[in-house]
């Protein structure tokens, strides 16, 4: 055991790292957010040890660094590890993913999650059989990714597939929940959760054709409600319209994964109110709609007019005191990069400090998760972010990832620069 201060332990030659065969690590750090709310601390680093921060500390302070302690190569601003809660585990990335080489999924996964922070990845749609094998092969460390949370294979209307996701092989289309009535839906529920699935999702309302809306009925949302709740879990619906977004208030559902596009007036004061009376979290997913609008070929002026309208949507939400969950729907989106999302949530108003909350701290609070996760501090799990530069001064470093660790390993590293380079 040795004790010396952290400005002089951060210059210690550092050794070659394999975090895995390390009894304890050490990250240095320029910066430290240990969470949104407390005051950055400079310099120092972040003690790890099996699994968990042990110590986190500033430039003055002074702790133990265990005689066999490694040290990390990655050095810069130290945040918590990400949650995306938004994204989609299909497509060929992901298909086959109980045989497909680890080698080639683990790529899938860093190109989709890793390298960009996410250490809890919140899966709200998917083959749930696929998505469970994914999320077993990542716990047995056969490769390197994310704690994965899905809710399997999410509750439509009756015939109420989306025109957008038509396109998806048969097989997979067939398998969509679509109950009749609530004692279906019920079966529907209970059959994701026995499979090992985290929450539920709904669609309130679908487009099952061009200029038609189809809307969940009010007794299939409550049945889902009532058996997802009974579990503890949680339940997330897909809003499509604000009379979405009052059915699933109606309904109790917990999470809305999008904000509502295609409506210029604004989420009025009243739903705002019962909206953060009743907890309920909101995902804005504005890049995604960026992308969607892009798609149609909609004009550039409309295309302000219809993200603008979503941007105060959050905005409002936001001086109402309600809770935002970064999530970017990547997976159906097949940009990945979450660069332009920051940007845009800060536009609706969101400061760096509470677009890292939506990432670490308020989706470790809507999990029940707090005690374990969100913040660096002793005892959490060392799930950590090393970013190249600081978040504060460009929100676009949120996505200027170095190196991330999910309960102390390395699960991403950028490419190393070239020794001696100029
Ligand atoms: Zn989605």
């Amino acid at each position: 055991m040795r004790s010396i201060t952290l400005a002089t332990a951060c210059f210690l030659s550092a050794v070659a790292f394999d975090s895995a065969a390390a009894e304890s690590l050490f990250i240095p750090a320029d910066k430290i957010y240990t969470s949104p709310e407390a005051k950055p601390l400079l310099q120092g680093g972040v003690l790890v040890r099996g699994g968990r921060i042990t110590s986190v500390a500033d430039e003055r302070s002074r702790i133990a660094i265990p005689e066999n302690t490694q040290t990390s190569q990655c050095r810069g601003i130290v945040v918590a590890g990400f949650q995306n809660s938004h994204v989609h585990l299909m497509g060929p990335l992901f298909d086959g993913a109980a045989k497909k080489p680890a080698a080639e999924l683990e790529k899938s996964v860093e190109s989709m999650l890793t390298r960009y922070g996410v250490t809890t990845a919140f899966d709200t749609g998917s083959d749930q059989a696929n998505t469970i094998a994914l999320r077993a092969r990542i716990e047995k460390g056969e490769l390197r990714g994310p704690r994965i949370l899905t809710v399997g294979w999410p509750v439509y209307p009756p015939n109420g597939i989306p025109i957008y996701i038509r396109d998806l092989p048969k097989a997979m289309l067939d398998q969509l929940h679509q109950p009749k009535d609530a004692a279906e839906a019920r079966k529907n529920v209970r059959s994701n959760l026995d499979a090992g699935t985290d929450g539920t999702k709904i669609f309130m309302v679908t487009t099952p054709e061009p200029g038609k809306l189809l809307s969940l009925p009010p007794e299939i949302a409550r049945a889902a409600a009532e058996e997802t709740h009974a579990r503890g879990k949680l339940l997330l619906a897909h809003p499509g319209t604000r009379a979405g977004v009052r059915a699933a208030l109606d309904a109790g559902v917990d999470v809305i994964v999008h904000t509502t596009l295609g409506e210029t007036s604004p989420w009025d004061s009243e739903l705002l109110r019962e909206m953060v009376a009743k907890k309920m979290s909101v995902v804005p997913t504005f890049k995604l709609w960026v992308y969607e609008l892009a798609k149609q070929n909609v004009p550039e002026n409309v295309v302000k007019m219809l993200v603008d309208a979503t941007l105060e949507q959050l905005r409002a939400f936001k001086a109402a005191g309600g809770q935002i969950l970064f999530g970017t729907d990547v997976g159906y989106m097949h940009e990945f990069d979450p660069t332009d999302e920051y940007v845009w949530m800060s536009k609706a108003g969101l400061t760096p400090m509470d677009i890292l909350a939506s990432l670490t701290t308020a989706p470790a609070e809507r999990w029940k998760e707090s005690s374990r996760r969100g913040r660096i501090e002793p005892g959490m799990d060392a799930d950590l972010v090393v970013l190249a530069a600081d978040p504060a001064d460009d929100v676009k470093n949120f996505a200027k990832v170095s190196c991330v660790f999910r309960a102390g390993q390395l699960i991403y590293e950028a490419a190393k620069p070239v020794p001696n380079s100029p």
